[in-house]
């Protein structure tokens, strides 16, 4: 039995393809995964084909070599251990059996070749065999079972080995759909006999949700949700969970959010669903207002009211198509607000007929809410608390004051401001809920206000505490704080946060801050006039060259001639095709991404480039292209290019 831990896991496939003499790296099959499954848990792995869960299943056993991050398995680091020394065992989509071998041989082959001796191969396969019902079948031939039994045995070929950990890659894909069933039962069974650790990855929704204690989504490489299914089901964390998840899927509405007399409300064209408030007091992101989408799921839009709701809405809707399944219906209605059908799961008794008008209603209690842009749920905790701030420009130095503090920024936030024009004046300050702590010192952001929920996070290990800011009218943050934190609704609560770890959103809300220094690029070169076209020959220290040249003298460069430093600011790059192309020859930079930050409207990469020690930072806005191991060019504006001269952010504060 064993316990597996992953942080930070990231996996980056150097597929060895080459283009002309440059080696192509692709993209992050596998981002950035954190992810702790318990001693004999069964977790299950989901997401769409190509979201990286085969990837992620083979890191763990040792197939895949882990680029960055770590494994632990039983808390040791397993990231160098040979697969044979982590004691899992892996079962694939094909079975692989060995066709003119009997089942038992296939079932004996692997202890076979670890030279486990014939009395004790003999107990384990029976054993087995048992397990699986494959007993009368023991001395039949491998081709001649039938797909269920290829995968039992293969299922005993893991069994008989006793391993710590078993992983499975969607071991059931290919067998058909009334078999399936029954395995999906079986290896459930078989996991409270065998009570090992069972990591089981599939495409397919309804195996998540029946199999999994836990079960993890993944998307493009990435986790969405983490959860038991009910949460996944009840509680979506963002839009995609919430419709990954469900047949027929959560209706998904355009609306706006609002707030009146009566408390907060989404407007679907003329209809206002009300959002309860216990729900309502989740919603943390600053004014209550703005594009958001509604989720609904079929079984909770209803043709009648239902006894009891308290929060209950009303939409009109046209019937179109009714699908009779016996046990019950799905409607398939227009509504105003919603491009294509909404489906509603209703009893099959109720006759409702093509083009029939109807009445819709929603239990507010089982709504939920996205936001149109990050199309996250609002009603989880927010990936930033916000506080709107002001920064002022004093004595060369950045100063911040919002909810209560006033603080002179440090230098170790100042370098990661990628937008110096947005840093002053208006700005939002953005913590993340799990960077509050309940207590810290006089050098921490500090947070006062009154809890107005607090939740245990579905036993998550946490408790979320919503406060209502003092001081700052509609502001509530919520803070991830530890589960034993006592902590009653009305409570005064004192938040603290470090300073390193706050983020700053310029008035248009898109970030300016970055997870990295924003240095200004530095290297050595030389400066030369040639012809009245400045050419820089940029030289890093081992070697690597680059040639840039200008028309004309943007910098007045031409009074610095010969040996220098050369600096070019990280907002000086352009990686739009169409500025590529445009782009005078010599003015252009290329290599390849080896850090990549996206954010609204932009993103900050850095980017290996010949001509520079250290790869060059770019602050891109409008950038959404390739991340990490993608080949870009970035054209290079003369502007941004100074020369021997020391750079400081007062100094160009000061040119303001
Ligand atoms: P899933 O199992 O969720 O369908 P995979 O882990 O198999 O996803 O693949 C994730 C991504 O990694 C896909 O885009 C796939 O094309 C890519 N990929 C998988 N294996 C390799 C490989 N050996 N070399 C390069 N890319 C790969
Ligand atoms: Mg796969």
């Amino acid at each position: 039995m064993s316990s597996i831990s992953l942080k930070h896991a990231s996996k980056v496939y150097s597929g060895g393809a080459h283009i002309g003499k440059e080696h192509i790296v692709g993209d992050r099959v596998v981002n950035d995964v954190d992810l702790d499954i318990a001693d004999g848990e069964f977790v299950v792995i989901v997401g769409p084909s190509g979201s990286g869960k085969t990837t992620l299943l083979r890191m763990i056993a040792g197939l895949e070599q882990i680029t960055s991050g770590e494994l632990y398995i039983d808390g040791k680091l397993a990231n160098d251990l040979e697969p044979r020394e982590r004691d899992v065992a892996m079962v694939f989509q094909t079975y692989g059996l060995f066709p003119h071998m009997t089942v038992y041989d296939n079932l004996a082959f692997g202890l076979k070749l670890r030279k486990v001796s014939p009395e004790i191969i003999d107990e384990k396969v029976r054993e087995a065999a048992e397990m699986l019902d494959l007993t009368p079948y023991l001395y039949r031939q491998g081709k001649t079972l039938s797909g269920g039994q290829c995968q039992r045995v293969a299922l005993g070929r893991a069994i008989v080995r006793r391993p710590k950990i078993f992983l499975l890659d969607e071991p059931l894909s290919n067998i058909d759909a009334r078999l399936r069933v029954q395995m999906r039962t079986e290896i459930t069974k078989l996991h409270h006999k065998l009570k090992t650790t069972f990591v089981y990855v599939t495409h397919d929704q309804t195996e998540a949700m029946t199999m999994g204690t836990r079960v993890v989504v993944m998307k493009d490489g990435v986790i969405q949700q983490a959860d038991t299914p009910n949460a996944l089901y009840e509680r979506p964390v963002n839009l995609f969970t919430a419709c990954f998840l469900g047949s027929p899927q959560m209706n998904i509405f355009k609306a706006k959010l609002g707030k009146d007399s009566n408390g907060v409300f989404a407007a679907i064209g003329d209809s206002r669903i009300a959002v309860p408030d216990p729900l309502a007091l989740r919603i943390v992101d600053g004014e209550i207002c703005g594009d958001v989408l509604l989720g609904v799921r079929p079984e909770h839009m209803r043709t009648e009211p239902t006894v009891g709701a308290k929060f209950e809405s009303t939409l009109d809707a046209t019937v179109d198509v009714v699908e009779n399944l016996g046990n019950e219906s799905i409607l398939y209605l227009n509504v105003d607000g919603k491009d294509d059908y909404a489906t509603a799961r209703v009893d099959a008794q109720k006759r409702l007929g093509q083009g029939e008008k109807t009445t819709l209603y929603l239990d507010g209690e089982h709504i939920c809410l996205f936001d149109a842009y990050t199309e996250r749920s609002l009603f989880a905790p927010p990936e930033y608390d916000r506080l709107s701030a002001k920064s002022e420009a004093r004595d060369g130095a950045l100063y911040l004051s919002f909810a209560g503090n006033d603080i002179e920024l440090p230098q170790s936030v100042i370098c990661r401001i990628t937008d110096r024009a947005a840093a002053i004046g208006n700005v939002t300050v953005g913590i993340r809920p799990a960077d509050f702590r309940a207590d810290g010192n006089d050098a921490d952001i500090k947070i006062c206000g009154k809890a107005t929920l607090c939740d245990d996070n579905g036993g998550r290990g946490d408790k979320l505490v919503y406060v209502a800011v003092d001081g700052q009218k509609d502001t509530t943050v919520v803070a991830t704080l530890p589960a034993d934190m006592i902590c009653e609704i009305g409570d005064a609560i004192e938040l603290y946060a470090h300073i390193d770890d706050i983020e700053l959103f310029g008035e248009s809300g898109a970030r300016i801050t970055t997870d990295m220094p924003v240095s200004l690029n530095t290297t050595q070169g030389v400066v030369k006039n040639i012809g009245g076209k400045v050419v820089y020959k940029l030289r890093s220290a081992r070697g690597g060259k680059a040639k840039l040249a200008f028309d004309g003298d943007a910098r007045g460069a031409a009074g610095y001639l010969g040996q220098q430093s050369i600096y070019i600011l990280p907002d000086g790059f352009d990686a739009d095709a169409v500025a590529v192309k445009n782009a005078p020859r010599n003015s252009i930079l290329s290599g390849t991404v080896t850090h990549a930050d996206f954010y609204r409207g932009g993103a900050v990469l850095t980017v290996k480039t010949k001509g520079f020690d250290e790869p060059v930072t770019a602050v891109l806005r409008g950038y959404n292209g390739g991340g990490v191991g993608r080949k870009i060019k970035l054209a290079v504006d003369p502007k941004s290019i100074a020369i021997g001269m020391r750079y400081s952010f007062s100094d160009e504060l000061k040119r303001k």
